[in-house]
């Protein structure tokens, strides 16, 4: 095969530094029982903070900087009512990725 054929065909099989940063981060997200639980939570039915803190008894500050986290990473989005911001998932690709890991955790 021809050399630069060859060459370029390598390129476009390389992730892009950009995207291993991104799903490298994802994964980390995933990696955390805390923020799998807040993910799971809010996988069912949107959520302010508070309403995170009380249902999985989490400090506010702990359920906020998560929050943060996951929002940087694009993984939930939110809503503004009054002074009140409720969270839910911002799209369903990793949703599906934390559903099936919780399926494979599940069946035996
Ligand atoms: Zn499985």
């Amino acid at each position: 095969m021809d050399e630069a054929l060859n060459n370029e065909k390598d390129q476009t099989e390389q992730l892009d530094e950009e995207t291993l940063f991104i799903v490298s981060q994802t994964f980390k997200a995933l990696g955390d029982p805390t923020r799998i639980r807040i993910l799971h939570l809010l996988s069912h039915q949107e959520h302010s903070v508070n309403e995170i803190a009380e249902k999985l008894s989490l400090m506010q500050s702990t359920v906020s900087h998560q929050l943060r986290f996951l929002k940087n990473l694009r993984l939930v989005k939110y809503r503004r009512e009054g002074t009140t911001l409720y969270y839910s998932p911002d799209d369903d690709h990793v949703m599906n990725v934390l559903q099936q890991t919780i399926h494979h955790a599940q069946h035996h």
